[in-house]
This record gives C-alpha cells, sequence and structure tokens, in this order.
C-alpha cells in the first residue's frame, strides 16, 4: 500500500516549504492540494463568478477539468490544458480560493482527484482537510501552526522580496479572517484530527519543522 503524511494547517505555517522537503528526503511525491483550490479558483474568476454566488459555483466547477503533472519533480496544474502555476499565486486568487472551496461540490470533485493521486503513489499531501477527510488513514498526521503576526511577516517578507507593494497590517487581516473561514466553514472546516501531532512554527526554522517531521514518520 502506498505510504502517506498528511500536513494540515492555516495559510502560512510553511506547510508547503516544509512538505517539499519531507517529500525529497523521503521519496515520496509532493502534492499541494490548495494549488487545486487554486486553479478551480482561477476558472471562477475567468468566468465572472462571484465569491458568493454558491449555485453558479456547484455549476461551473462540473467543467473545470483540474488535472496535476510532475515536471522536473516539480507539481504543475492544469486547468483545462492550460499551465496555471504561474496565475494561482495572487491574493485574488487566494481570496477566491478560500470563498470557494466552501462548496460541497467543488470539494467532492478535489477530494476524488486527490485520493486517486494517494492510492498508487506515496505522498506528503499538504491542505487543510489531508488529516481528517483526504486520508484519514495517513501514515503520519501533522498539524503546523503558527501565529497569524508570524505568518503575515512571512508572507510580507516573500511579497516584497518579489517586489510587490503590500502591507502587513492588511496581509494580517486577510489571515485571520482567511483562518475564520477556513475553520467556520460547513464542509471540512479546518480543524486538527485527533490523531494529529501538533507542531508550532512560529519559532522553529524550516529545517528544523522538516526534520521534526521527518523523525516523527521515521519512529512510526
Ligand atoms: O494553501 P493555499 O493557501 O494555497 O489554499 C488556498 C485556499 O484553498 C485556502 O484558503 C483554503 O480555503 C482552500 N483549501 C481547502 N482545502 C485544502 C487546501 C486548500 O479548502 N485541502
Amino acid at each position: 500500500m502506498a505510504k502517506s503524511i498528511a500536513i494540515d494547517g492555516p495559510a502560512g505555517a510553511g506547510k508547503s516549504t516544509i512538505a517539499k522537503m519531507v517529500a525529497k528526503e523521503l521519496g515520496f511525491i509532493y502534492v499541494d492540494t490548495g494549488a487545486m483550490y487554486r486553479a478551480m479558483a482561477l476558472y471562477m474568476i475567468n468566468n465572472g463568478i462571484k465569491a458568493e454566488e454558491s449555485d453558479k459555483i456547484s455549476a461551473t466547477c462540473q467543467t473545470a477539468d483540474i488535472t496535476i503533472k510532475y515536471e522536473d519533480g516539480v507539481q504543475v496544474v492544469y486547468l483545462n490544458g492550460e499551465n496555471v502555476n504561474g496565475l494561482i499565486r495572487t491574493e485574488a486568487v487566494g481570496n477566491m480560493a478560500s470563498a470557494s472551496s466552501v462548496n460541497g461540490d467543488v470539494r467532492k470533485k478535489l477530494v476524488e482527484l486527490q485520493q486517486k493521486l494517494a492510492e498508487t503513489t506515496d505522498v506528503v499531501m499538504d491542505g487543510r482537510d489531508i488529516g481528517t477527510v483526504v486520508l484519514p488513514g495517513a501514515d503520519l498526521k501533522v498539524f503546523l501552526t503558527a501565529s497569524s503576526r508570524v505568518r503575515a511577516k512571512r508572507r510580507y517578507k516573500e511579497l516584497t522580496e518579489k517586489g510587490v507593494a503590500c502591507d502587513i497590517e492588511t496581509i494580517e487581516k486577510d489571515i485571520i479572517d482567511r483562518d475564520y473561514r477556513d475553520s467556520h466553514r460547513e464542509n471540512s472546516p479546518l480543524k486538527q484530527a485527533e490523531d494529529a501531532i501538533l507542531v508550532d512554527s512560529s519559532y522553529m526554522t524550516i529545517e528544523e519543522v522538516a526534520g521534526k517531521i521527518i523523525e516523527l514518520y521515521r519512529a512510526k
């Protein structure tokens, strides 16, 4: 049976960076499920659909063909045949993803895709509901968190390094709003699975966090 590590937690806790390092060390494939929700959100934006139009989101998601491929070890997300990796990392897409991912039809479609991937491949999968819904039988479940201030500072640094003008207060407010939406939605809310191990990355380096997760996995 394929092996799996589930890493859940709020935006900006360092999930993707850490999951990538862990996957590389263990020879697993890293699956970024947030990128799938982002691709779906991009599709909604391209179709002129607003976050509150849930009926339209349910109908429109049926025609979104989202596939994942690995090119030189990097996950590439295709939306109806187009590589959208370069288009899904904006704040607008992130906010739409947070809103459209509350939709049960969107979730059903993407969860099926994620489960299919994990059936045949050893994966480190990160998201919000991996340990609770997508891979309840994962070999290791980690709930990775950090304070909203620390997460806002990381995001601020990332954006300013890319030359994007931004303001830390707005970023922190967006993070708090998104956490609230992700944790209070009816469908698959962000919550720690009972058997997940809590790791707070606020005062740890990424290497320390990755090292800890690898140690936890090997100790299993
Ligand atoms: O992790 P990332 O910020 O890329 O995710 C974008 C949005 O997709 C999140 O705000 C969250 O609402 C949603 N998401 C989700 N379930 C997942 C992964 C992401 O609902 N497994």
